[in-house]
């Protein structure tokens, strides 16, 4: 496979990875104590509000503090929330290591 084909394969294989979260905002707290990123659309799906920086030091709305980590992490950790849709996904081989660090 040449280098452009390999590169779309990836990024398809990347979409389809990220198509996997269903936006529950569990992994945020959304159950519980939620992250002050975290907000609620009116269909009941949850974006974060600060995304491209979301890695490191965050806050709940109650003031307690906690690491926010790529979904890899907790993938690779077993630490996935209860209800997340990536339970069970451990096919990350079609990612590269650098995007990898982001998902
Ligand atoms: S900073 Fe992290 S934990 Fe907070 S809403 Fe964004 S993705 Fe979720
Ligand atoms: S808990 Fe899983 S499915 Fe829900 S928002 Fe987080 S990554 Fe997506």
């Amino acid at each position: 496979m040449d280098a452009e084909r390999y590169e779309k394969y990836r990024l398809k294989k990347e979409e389809e990875f990220e198509s996997i979260c269903k936006r529950c905002g569990e992994c945020c707290g959304a159950l519980d104590d939620p992250c002050r990123n975290l907000v609620r659309l009116d269909d009941g799906a949850y974006f974060c509000r600060d995304y491209a920086n979301r890695f490191g030091p965050q806050m709940t709305v109650s003031g307690n503090t906690f690491t926010c980590v790529p979904i890899r992490e907790h993938i690779s950790k077993s630490t996935l929330r209860q209800n997340c849709a990536y339970r069970g996904s451990k096919d990350l081989t079609h990612v590269s290591d650098e995007k990898r660090r982001d998902l």
